[in-house]
């Protein structure tokens, strides 16, 4: 029995999937406790977009616990978080033209989920939040409420009100248009649906199957919205952060919503923390209403503050980031081409992609022959029938080829067997 066994709570998951002692990260790579080298091609389920100890972020923050920086601090004002905010600003938000305010909540993306509804709520006086099937947005009470997924969904053994679904962009298929029913649903006084102070939706939907929404249907529902009176907001704690390839994933469809959620890669180095983007309007909070203790992390400030001066200062990394995309998706258009479309379909858009099995155990299968090579990857989707692919961002050519080449050859090993057998 290990310690793990022994101590540890049965809720753990990714460790059963990778059942192996992790000792050391550096860039693209894992080495496990007997040094074996790891590709990672999971990197904190988005959490890692510029891979493990990026030498700029590791020495921005070396630094500044050498000089006693201030650690933790509530939400009082200190240097790291003045030099975080104006970066964000200077470099995030006003060359996209966005204004919003930030409210730093608690450390982890359900916290910044929890936020934007408790504040769409009280601003529009209204219970009801509309969210989509297969959309992931945490699993605190509220965030969960607003989740799709029956697993996650069945952990909270409470009721969980107040929330509408609607269909995502093509869940009924390329034919139906899934804004056409919404708008149809909130104009009939008489459809059962009461108004939803928000709408709350992922541009990519990440845990759900990597479902991409289209600009015409962000746009469009962004258009709903304003109809409708409720605000809009985007939840980019995955999608965010460069994963499709732009800061925010919403920027190619041109929207500005309401309220924006970031956190997983926004510390740049797997350091916890979260943000609400707010419209400068929908700041109505008391002071201290919404709270807690580890609002603002100041090694993460520092670090979220390299990270932007690192990456985010020219579109260099956002066409190093489309060029490794492309890569990904000749790869991905070989092997569907190879097996067929009836049994393989790819999913996703950026370094946000993935290819779909005809079932999960199937792409479970997959997973545990990458990671004998060498690959850890995981699978997501309704079914967990999708192999997700979500390299670093900061992958070079060499690298990314490497790991395509062990991924190709587990889908060969494991659809190759079962297509042999049919
Ligand atoms: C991971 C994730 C969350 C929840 O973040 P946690 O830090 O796990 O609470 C919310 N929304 C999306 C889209 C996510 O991918």
């Amino acid at each position: 029995m290990t310690i793990y066994s022994e101590m540890e709570s049965a809720v753990q998951c990714y460790a059963r999937s990778f059942p192996t002692e992790f000792n050391r990260a550096q860039g693209v790579f894992l080495f496990d406790s007997n040094n074996r080298q790891y590709l990672d091609f999971l990197a904190g389920a988005g959490a890692l977009n510029y891979g493990h100890n990026h030498p700029v972020l590791k020495q921005a923050l070396l630094n500044y616990i050498a000089a006693d920086g201030v650690t933790h601090s509530l939400d009082l004002h200190t240097v790291a978080k003045s030099r975080f905010l104006e970066a964000f600003r200077n470099h995030i938000l006003r060359p996209r033209q966005l204004d919003y305010r930030l409210q730093f909540t608690g450390p982890t993306g359900t916290n910044a989920i929890e936020a934007a509804l408790k504040l769409a709520r009280k601003i529009k006086g209204r219970r009801n939040i509309l969210s989509f099937t297969n959309g992931f947005h945490g699993v605190t009470l509220g965030s969960v409420a607003a989740t799709g997924n029956s697993h996650h969904r069945s952990g909270a053994q409470v009721s969980l009100n107040d929330v509408v679904r609607m269909p995502y962009c093509g869940y009924f298929g390329d034919q139906s248009d899934s804004l056409a029913m919404i708008e149809q649903l909130l104009s009939d006084p008489s459809s059962g649906i009461d108004l939803p102070a928000a709408v709350l939706v992922e541009t990519v939907q990440g845990e759900g199957g990597l479902n991409v929404a289209s600009d015409i249907w962000l746009q469009g529902l962004a258009r709903l919205c304003k109809r409708h009176d409720m605000l809009l907001i985007i939840d980019d704690i995955q999608a965010g952060c460069g994963r499709t390839g732009t800061f925010f994933s919403f920027e190619p469809s041109g929207i500005k919503p309401d309220m924006v959620t970031l956190s997983k890669s926004l510390s740049a180095c797997g350091l916890p923390m979260a943000v609400l983007c707010l419209r400068p309007e929908l700041d109505q909070w008391q002071p201290g209403e919404h709270n807690g203790t580890f609002r603002g992390n100041n090694y993460a400030f520092v670090t979220a503050t390299a990270a932007i001066q690192h990456f985010w200062l020219d579109d260099n990394f956002s066409r190093a980031v489309a060029q490794r995309a492309a890569q990904v998706t000749q790869c991905f258009q070989q092997l569907v081409s190879h097996f067929g479309n009836e049994h393989l379909r790819r999913k996703g858009r950026g370094l946000m992609q993935g290819l779909e099995c005809r079932d999960g155990e199937l792409a479970g299968r997959i997973s545990q022959q990458a990671f004998d090579k060498g690959l850890i990857i995981e699978t997501a989707g309704n079914r967990r029938q999708v192999v997700k692919c979500f390299c670093p961002l900061t992958i070079s050519e060499s690298e990314l080829g490497a790991g395509l080449e062990r991924l190709s050859e587990s889908f060969h090993s494991v659809l190759g067997k079962q297509l042999r057998r049919v």
